[in-house]
């Protein structure tokens, strides 16, 4: 919902920049590749998708079903979390390790902030985990 406003600050673009400052390079949206990633450090074997709230249906406290016409939001939004999963799963097989860095985790009430963020990234793309998934602080 927020994709067209603050194109320049979006969330892929702060955690763009901030992997850049410390030095990864990345190509980004690559058609070759399972769900066109937001980001591919191929030296990592490493792909990283930032996903909104709202279109990725994160269980988080941004994420709210709209009440109009709810059997249309159900759907298309259930929809994209199955494909998500399929393409998490298509990007593992394939050898990649997969990252989901939520918006909530970058922007929102209970967000991390961008420089937590991208230290937990930068932490996973030196190691060897499968898979992380960096979303909001915990809620009491
Ligand atoms: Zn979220």
């Amino acid at each position: 919902m927020s994709a067209i406003r603050g194109q320049n600050t979006s969330p892929e673009l702060q955690v763009r920049r901030a992997l850049h400052a410390r030095g990864f390079r990345y190509a980004l949206h690559k058609s070759d590749l399972p769900g066109k990633p937001d980001l591919a450090l191929r030296k990592y074997g490493a792909v990283i998708f930032v996903h909104g709230c709202f279109w990725h249906k994160h269980d988080c406290s941004a994420f709210k079903m709209p009440t109009e016409r709810r059997e249309f939001w159900e759907k298309k939004i259930c929809g994209n979390a199955a494909r998500d999963a399929v393409t998490a799963e298509k990007l593992r097989q394939a050898g990649w390790r997969v990252a989901t860095v939520w918006e909530c985790s970058i922007r929102g009430k209970n967000r991390r902030g961008i420089e937590e963020v991208s230290n937990l990234l930068v932490k996973w793309l030196l190691n060897d985990t499968a898979s992380i998934e960096i979303q909001e602080k915990a809620r009491d």
